[in-house]
């Protein structure tokens, strides 16, 4: 049968657009290098037309298809798994930026384009793209939807599903359905676009966008604030709302054990504050106005609220220093070695709370356990990463008992186990235990009804 799968693959696309053998290495394993699948074949096909014939094949022959943007996941969204028996469908050759309607504040986009270039796209055309995470440069449009994405920009301008206002879907039958409308207001039946975000490409595969864009802001302000808690940051994140409104696009909480760690693995990094607070909070505003005035704008808003131990950057590289500290406390983990991460999400008055009460029963559980919280505060999403003594793979024999420990303490405040990086293989499980037996029904009667075989990335996200 594969053969003549194979064979009838081949006449869908170009010659180069079919790899096997060793050419499938880079698309077989995942970002965290946890899961190692195996695959028929890798397809990439160069439009919708081409997406819909290999769906349509698949779904005559019963293949199943695993959907691949850039192969960021952190939870092997898209990594196959190892039966060999998957087609890995990859849209990075799909990548046009097709149309920008500046008069709409709209980008129209193939799924394959990388954040990075959708950014640079409407930079160009004097708006602003605001979705911004750490993996911009190799991420792609359909990833970041089917992911529903966030980054360090949610709390002005939401996350990827708030950033959507039409889709092109192939679905798995290979019928395309295009909604590719640049409407901010459509009452017309169910918002079928938002079934596909956030849906990890188990019920189709996302070809085209149409994305909002917002003017392009002329002003930045960024300050590194040590302040003495997660409470006393979030009074701060409150404080200035009131004062500054929705200029703030971040708010991210760093704690001390993240600055250890990157004056260990980055020492040419500055390091602002000595010796280390035990937490700081960096805050970045924008507007349409000067630079000077909005710097003036938080210097006085961090004074009303009580601050006093702030930096304002004073120009754009000691902003970019700054932020260098925040985007690089991932890269400083993994150079520390292997550690139980966390992706969670609680309502914002709970975070102080969550990361005593957790800390404190982590500590009593493993006492020489090291804690690395940072993230998103004003989106009330941390990540909550656990570093055991042995920082080997060997730790992993602790995930599950690391995990109910905090799990158990984000289901106490009606939280999320996963805020920001989906369910995947990694966290398929937790699906059953913290989703309610309604809520499991609803989202397998909708998976059968749009992908009846079950082709679209199996063996993920539903249990
Ligand atoms: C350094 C780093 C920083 C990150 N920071 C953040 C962050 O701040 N916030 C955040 O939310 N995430 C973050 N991520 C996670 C990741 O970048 C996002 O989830 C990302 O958007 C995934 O995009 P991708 O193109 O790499 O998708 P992939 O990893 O290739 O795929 C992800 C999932 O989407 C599916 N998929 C991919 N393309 C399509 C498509 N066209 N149609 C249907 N399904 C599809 C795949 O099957 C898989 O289930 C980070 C990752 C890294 C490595």
């Amino acid at each position: 049968m594969s053969a003549e799968f194979l064979a009838a693959l081949a006449t869908l696309t170009d010659a180069a657009g079919i790899l096997m053998g060793d050419a499938m290495a880079g698309y077989l394993l995942d970002q965290r290098r946890r899961y190692q699948g195996s695959a028929l074949a890798v397809a990439r096909p160069r439009d919708t037309t081409e997406v819909a014939a290999m769906l349509a094949l698949c779904h005559r022959h019963g293949v199943p298809v695993v959907p691949q943007g850039g192969n960021t996941s952190l939870c092997g969204g898209a990594t196959p798994d190892s039966s060999g028996t998957a087609l890995v469908i990859s849209l990075e050759r799909y990548n046009a930026i097709e149309q920008i309607d500046a008069e709409n504040n709209t980008i129209t986009v193939a799924a394959g384009a990388t954040l990075a270039s959708v950014q640079k796209a409407a930079r160009d055309a004097d708006r602003l793209f605001p979705a911004d995470w750490a993996a911009a440069a190799s991420c792609q449009i359909g990833g970041a939807l089917a992911t529903n994405a966030g980054g360090i920009n949610v709390l002005r301008y939401g996350n990827m599903r708030n950033l959507t206002l039409g889709l092109e879907v192939v679905l798995a039958d290979g019928t395309i359905w295009n909604g590719l409308r640049g409407l901010r207001k459509d009452n017309t039946g169910y918002d079928l676009k938002q079934l596909f975000i956030g849906s990890e490409g188990t019920l189709g595969i996302i070809t085209r966008a149409v994305l909002r864009l917002y003017p392009a802001p002329t002003a930045h302000a960024t300050a590194l604030v040590n302040i003495a808690s997660p409470q006393a940051a979030l009074e701060l994140l409150h404080g200035l709302q009131g004062s500054v409104g929705d200029r703030i696009t971040s708010f991210e909480l760093i704690s001390a054990p993240c600055m250890a760690l990157l004056a260990k693995h980055f020492p040419s990094l500055p390091q602002p504050f000595q010796p280390i607070p035990d937490w700081l909070v960096l805050v970045e505003l924008a507007d349409g106005g000067d630079s000077e005035t909005l710097n003036d704008r938080l210097a006085e808003a961090l004074f009303a609220a009580g601050c006093e131990d702030a930096l304002l950057a004073q120009h754009g590289a000691q902003s970019r220093a700054f932020w260098d500290l925040r985007e690089s406390i991932p890269e400083a983990q993994r150079l520390e070695g292997v550690s139980i991460k966390h992706d969670i999400s609680v309502p914002l008055s709970a975070i102080p709370g969550f990361i005593d009460e957790c800390g404190q029963s982590l500590l009593a559980a493993y006492p020489a356990a090291q804690i690395i919280a940072f993230g998103h505060l004003g989106d009330g999403n941390l990540h909550y990463n656990i570093f055991l003594p042995d920082h080997s793979a060997a730790v992993y024999a602790e995930e599950s008992t690391v995990n109910e420990l905090v799990y158990s303490a984000v289901a106490a405040r009606q939280g999320s186990f996963s805020a920001e990086h989906g369910i995947g293989q990694l966290k398929r499980r937790l699906l059953a235990t913290y989703r309610s037996p309604v809520e499991l029904a609803m989202m397998r009667q909708i998976k059968t009804a749009l992908d009846p075989q079950n082709l679209l990335n199996p063996c993920k996200f539903l249990p």
